[in-house]
């Protein structure tokens, strides 16, 4: 019998998108160029934001949308501490201080922890909408537009989610209610790949200028655009801006993911009820949170071990599915918990219990649009067994977390 290789991610890479590059090889424009421009459109109207800008990462739109707000020392930043790494470092690399908020019961920045971290010297709110579930955003603009700060979404998980009907990125049309700036990933393992890029929509126009010329060395005009005026060579640097510029190349990648992308979050949905099916009647787990006002994009499915049920901890778990050849992972480790961070940690203001209690539970299990369904249901079964053969015989009280 073949050995079942599940791993955490395959890509879901077509022919239209291989067709593409080739094309873009062979037009003889490689770097930003038309492809990107189409993309920008194509992925601000599939968005619904007047405004797109292509970077080469999420983590590079997230530094120009705080370089472009002219963040820097003396200010903090709110976030939360169940993100990657990029987010909080975007923070320190123009001179300000993160703050972090501690999460809700969904895994998300809570409002509540959010409003008691506020100061005189509060800037900007980072919110993550993990795993491709969207924050309370309402409560999050109203905090925002009562105390005067940016709102940076760190929609890396989330292209594809929609917040109460509109797309992540949309902000809320109907109460005329934006985010200052929103940001995707494209990376490789995200709900829509170039194999690395990101995008950042707005719906301020100075700001998407800023953020324009910011991306690449704060030239008056890119190549693109000298070529495109019949070969002018002049440009003027306005600012010292950065290399943070998309290509042709991957934007082909992206313009093709973009088109598949609605039918990659329906196969991901269903996975995801297909799993809560058949893990539903198991108490060793806790299913991942939803919500009824929004559409979850599905982009992990973050079960929670409940550990006073099971004698084996999450790294255990990880390893007996790795013995059955499943790939998981975990997402995130908490910021407070990398060396670095540690310093901010330790202040009164940046204790985070809950999130800090969620971490020991996680398991992140394979769900992609590339697996099939005997794979979805073979990983569900196979859980199901690992937790099962793990059960306490006595439940244990598991002590309150310990920050
Ligand atoms: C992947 C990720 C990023 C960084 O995205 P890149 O495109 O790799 O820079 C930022 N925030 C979160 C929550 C992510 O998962």
């Amino acid at each position: 019998m073949t050995r079942i290789e599940i791993p955490f991610h395959r890509p879901s890479i077509g022919p239209e998108e291989i067709d593409e590059v080739v094309r873009t090889l062979k037009s003889g424009w490689l770097t930003t160029g038309p492809r990107t421009s189409e993309f920008e459109q194509a992925l601000g109207s599939y968005v619904g934001a007047p405004y797109a800008q292509a970077v080469n990462s999420c983590t590079a739109g997230l530094h120009l949308s705080l370089a472009a707000m002219e963040i820097g020392p003396g200010m903090e930043v709110i976030t939360t501490p169940l993100t990657f790494c990029a987010t909080v470092n975007v923070i320190l690399h123009v001179g300000a201080t993160p703050v972090l908020a501690d999460v809700g019961p969904d895994g998300n920045i809570d409002p509540e922890s959010l409003l008691s971290r506020l100061t005189p010297r509060t800037r900007a709110i980072i919110p993550v909408h993990l795993a491709g579930l969207p924050c309370d955003m309402r409560t999050i603009w109203r905090v925002a537009r009562d105390r005067r700060l940016f709102v940076i979404e760190d929609a890396a998980h989330a292209i594809g989610a929609h917040y109460r009907g509109s797309p992540v990125g949309a902000g809320d049309p109907s109460a005329g209610t934006y985010s200052d700036s929103a940001v995707f990933s494209f990376y490789a393992t995200k709900n829509l790949t170039t194999g690395e890029g990101g995008m950042i929509v707005a719906h301020n126009e100075a700001f998407a200028e800023k953020a324009r010329i910011l991306c690449l060395h704060g030239l008056s005009k890119t190549a693109w655009n000298r070529y495109a005026g019949r070969g002018r060579w002049y440009y003027e640097v306005l600012v010292p801006g950065f290399k943070c510029n998309l290509t042709d190349v991957q934007s082909s990648l992206g313009l093709h993911q973009l088109r598949k992308l609605e039918s990659f979050i329906e196969i991901r949905t269903r996975y995801a009820r297909l799993y809560h099916d058949l893990l539903a009647d198991a108490e060793e787990f806790e299913l991942p949170p939803d919500r009824a006002d929004c559409r979850h994009a599905w982009h992990l499915y973050m079960l929670r071990l409940n550990l006073e049920k099971i004698a084996i901890g999450r790294d255990e778990f990880i390893e007996a599915l790795q013995d059955r050849g499943i790939g998981a992972s975990v997402h995130f480790i908490p910021i407070p918990l990398h060396p670095f961070f540690a310093r901010y940690a330790r202040l009164a203001e940046n204790q985070c219990p809950r999130a800090l209690a969620l971490y020991p539970r996680l398991v992140s299990l394979p769900l992609y649009p590339a697996m099939s369904e005997g794979e979805v249901e073979y990983v569900a079964r196979t859980a199901k067994d690992i937790a099962r053969g793990a059960r306490r015989k006595h439940p244990i009280a598991v002590a309150a977390s310990t920050p």
